[in-house]
C-alpha cells in the first residue's frame, strides 16, 4: 500500500514577516531532508488541491472564513504586506490560497485513503491548523486542517468513529473546541504545560484525553504515557480512521518549546498509531504538519515519521 505526500508551492507563499518562526523555509527544510534521506522514491507525491469553502465551513463559521478571504483580497490591492490577526498571527495576500491548499490537502488525502488508493498520507502544508477554533484564527493557524478532514470523514463519508492524535508541544485548543461535544471524535494529546495557549486542563469529556506535561519532559515519559493512556483509550474507541496533528516542536533541539523528544520518539509514536490504525481502521491515517521550528530537527523528524508511515526500513 502507498503512502502519499501532499504539498503545494502556494503553501510557501504565505508568510508572516522575516522574523517569524512559522516560515516558508519549514517546507523547504522538509523537502531537503526527503531528498538527502532518499525516501522520496518510496512515497507518492500529490499536489494539494484547493479546499471547497463548504468543507471549511463544516468546522469554521462563515465569518471566520470571510475574515481570511476578505483581508487577503484587500492586501492584494493595497501596499500593505500583512494584516495582523493577533500578536503572532498575520496574513499576506497569498494566505487565503495557502490556507485553502492546506485544508484541501487534508480533505483530498482523506478521500484517497478512504477510497483505498492510499494506506496513509502526510500533508506537508502550512499554515498549520490545530489552534484555529471554529470562530478564531490564532497561534500561527488560520483553518484547522485536521478538524476539517475529520469532519469531512464523518459528514461526507459516513464514518462513525475517528480519532485525532496530537503530539505537537502545544495544546490543540482549536481541535478540542471543534469536537468537545462530539464523542464520535476522540482526541488524544500531550503538551507542555503551563504553556501557550494555556488550555487543555479543564475538559471532563471522556473522548478528550489531554496529558499536560512539565517542561523538559523526555521521550521515556512520553512513551509510557502513550502506552498507558493513549493506547487503551484508542483501542476502546475503535476509530475507523486516525488523523494526526503532527507538530515536531517538542523536539529537543526546538527552542519554541522545552520538551526533549528526538526523531526515534516520533518514529516510535508513529508506529503505535499505525498499529492501532491497522487493527481498527484498515491502516487509514492522514497526518498533517503542525508546528516544528528548528529547521533541521523538523526535516529529520518528518523523515522519521514518514519512514514508519511508508514501512521503509
Ligand atoms: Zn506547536
Amino acid at each position: 500500500m502507498t503512502t502519499a505526500f501532499y504539498t503545494h508551492s502556494d503553501c510557501q507563499r504565505h508568510e508572516m514577516g522575516d522574523w517569524h518562526p512559522e516560515t516558508p523555509l519549514r517546507l523547504q527544510a522538509i523537502e531537503d531532508q526527503l531528498i538527502s534521506s532518499r525516501i522520496d522514491q518510496f512515497i507518492e507525491r500529490r499536489d494539494a488541491p484547493l479546499a471547497d469553502v463548504a468543507d471549511i465551513e463544516r468546522v469554521h463559521t462563515a465569518n471566520a472564513v470571510a475574515l481570511i478571504r476578505d483581508h487577503a483580497e484587500a492586501l492584494a490591492v493595497s501596499k500593505e504586506a500583512h494584516y495582523p490577526l493577533d500578536a503572532d498571527t498575520s496574513i499576506n495576500a497569498h494566505s487565503w490560497k495557502a490556507a485553502l491548499r492546506a485544508a484541501g490537502a487534508a480533505v483530498a488525502a482523506t478521500d484517497a485513503v478512504i477510497a483505498g488508493e492510499l494506506e496513509n498520507a502526510f500533508c506537508s502544508v502550512r499554515p498549520p491548523g490545530h489552534h484555529a477554533t471554529p470562530t478564531t484564527p490564532m497561534g500561527f493557524c488560520l483553518f484547522n486542517n485536521v478538524a476539517i478532514a475529520a469532519r469531512h470523514a464523518i459528514d461526507i463519508h459516513g464514518l462513525e468513529r475517528v480519532a485525532i492524535v496530537d503530539f505537537d508541544v502545544h495544546h490543540g485548543n482549536g481541535t478540542e473546541e471543534a469536537f468537545r461535544h462530539d464523542p464520535r471524535v476522540m482526541m488524544v494529546s500531550f503538551f507542555q504545560h503551563p504553556f501557550y495557549p494555556f488550555s487543555g486542563t479543564d475538559s471532563t469529556e471522556p473522548h478528550i484525553l489531554n496529558e499536560p506535561l512539565p517542561a523538559y519532559t523526555a521521550g521515556d515519559v512520553v512513551r509510557r504515557l502513550v502506552t498507558e493512556k493513549w493506547l487503551p483509550a484508542l483501542h476502546a474507541h475503535r476509530p475507523q480512521m486516525i488523523f494526526i496533528s503532527a507538530g515536531f516542536d517538542a523536539h529537543r533541539e526546538d527552542d519554541m518549546g522545552q520538551m526533549a523528544l528526538v526523531e526515534a520518539d516520533y518514529a516510535w509514536i508513529t508506529k503505535q498509531i499505525m498499529d492501532v490504525a491497522r487493527q481498527h481502521a484498515h491502516g487509514r491515517i492522514v497526518s498533517c504538519l503542525e508546528g516544528g521550528y528548528n529547521l533541521s530537527a523538523l526535516g529529520r523528524s518528518v523523515v522519521a515519521h514518514l519512514k514508519v508511515l511508508a514501512d521503509i526500513d
